[in-house]
């Protein structure tokens, strides 16, 4: 799950990291009174969606000339008057696809003079299985250019969990970061309280991009984008409270809703699976013969008809689907259960596409019968590679 750079910022600022302040708001109203709250003369006016690059990304019919998703601003008045006019706008930035994504939320901060930007980050390292850093000296930029360019300008190590971190640690950051005097013992500082944060509230990815050196010479941290590990948020009701739908695709928002695995991919044959390795499975085969799969869908073990018949729903909802695929081991799952929620479904919601489905399993003989007996145009498969042959071909043609 991912939260805005608001509500990140506000958590590390809970644990003490150095951050400047700022004010949320939802409507254009509130802007003059946020920003009043701040001093100045200085005002930093920021879109806050759920993807990078919003300094040089660009809203949707901008006029000419205009700035993307952060602006500076000099009053005021100038920064009520930039937050209106990006509220309820669409910014389309390079992470969020050329949709774009509309802006509901407007962050105005303090202000910050720069003189160094850095970049750090915390993540799960699934190689190592342990906490890594990754520290450059080029912040503000896209990390995945300096990896590409100037990949020696990157330094990463990871924490062993059984000694856990120390100030070396922080040291090293700090010493990959070209930071001198009085700074490595700030950076040491703020390691330690972003390695709590991160493993207290069971973070995936903690990212600092720009970490800030000041005229002044002190660290802060500039922008901030964290996402938390989904399968650990039942311990944090804290966290699932700065939960913001509105940023998430609307079908896996939905399949969320019925515990059902979805995730929603581009192309055209929508596939409902149980079981991961079975649905990795059936997305291989459907490339393998020449089309694409339209999500990852696992209904799990244990699906119900109401499942059924909601999963179907999330599958047809989606105008990209040309045909679908059901392709269902029963084990647990009995084969009757699924043919019934597949009826449901396509009796609820209508079926306007090619309907393959290949069961196998549990009670397979009479889920058979009851798709056979239903009097609706489903195609049945053998096996797998029957099933995938049949859907490519009706998508096909
Ligand atoms: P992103 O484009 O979505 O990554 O948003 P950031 O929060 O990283 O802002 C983009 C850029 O705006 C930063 O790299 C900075 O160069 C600039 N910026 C952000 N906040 C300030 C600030 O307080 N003062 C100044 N001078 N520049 C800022
Ligand atoms: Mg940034």
């Amino acid at each position: 799950m991912n939260i805005h750079e608001y509500q990140a910022k506000a958590l590390l600022r809970s644990y003490g990291a150095p951050v400047s302040d700022g004010r949320a708001v939802l409507r254009a109203e509130e802007a003059k009174t946020a920003a009043g709250e701040m001093d100045g003369p200085l005002w930093v006016v920021k879109a806050q969606i759920h993807a990078g690059g919003r300094g040089k990304g660009h809203f949707k019919e901008a006029q000419a000339g205009e700035k993307g998703g952060v602006r500076l601003a000099k009053s005021v008045g100038e920064a009520a008057e930039m937050a209106k006019q990006m509220l309820g706008r669409t910014l389309v930035t390079h992470q969020t696809g050329p949709a774009g994504k509309q802006v509901n939320r407007i962050y105005i901060e303090d202000g910050s003079d720069i003189a160094r930007e850095l970049y750090l980050a915390l993540l799960v390292d699934r190689q190592a299985s342990r906490i890594s850093f990754v520290a450059s000296t080029e912040g503000g930029m896209d990390i995945e250019e300096v990896a590409a360019k100037t990949p020696e300008k990157i330094v990463s190590f990871s924490v062993d969990p059984a000694s856990g971190l120390s100030d070396f640690h922080g040291r090293r950051v700090a010493f990959a970061l070209g930071l001198e005097g009085a700074q490595v013992k700030q950076c040491v500082g703020l390691v330690r309280i972003l390695y709590k944060a991160f493993v207290e509230k069971d973070m995936e990815m903690l990212e600092i991009n720009p970490l800030v050196v000041t005229p002044d010479g002190n660290l802060k941290v500039l922008d901030a984008k964290i996402s938390f590990d989904g399968n650990a948020l039942y311990r944090h009701s804290d966290i699932l409270a700065l939960r913001d739908e509105t940023e998430e695709d609307p079908k896996e928002l939905a399949a969320s809703k019925f515990d059902l695995n979805y995730i929603a991919l581009d192309g055209d044959i929508g596939c409902m699976v149980n079981g991961a390795g079975l649905a990795m499975a059936t997305m291989d085969i459907i490339k393998l013969y020449g089309a694409a799969p339209a999500n990852f869908l696992d209904v799990g073990g244990g699906a119900t008809k109401e499942k059924v018949t909601e999963a179907f729903k999330i599958i047809t909802s989606d105008p990209q689907v040309k045909g679908i695929l059901v392709n269902i081991f029963g084990g647990i799952m009995r084969c009757d259960v699924i043919a019934e929620g597949v009826i449901a479904a396509v009796k609820e919601v209508g079926l306007k596409v090619p309907l393959v489905v290949r069961l196998e399993g549990t009670n397979v003989e009479k889920g058979k019968d009851i798709i056979k007996n239903s009097g609706l145009n489903v195609i049945a498969a053998d096996d797998l590679k029957d099933g995938a042959q049949k859907i490519v071909k009706a998508v096909k043609g």
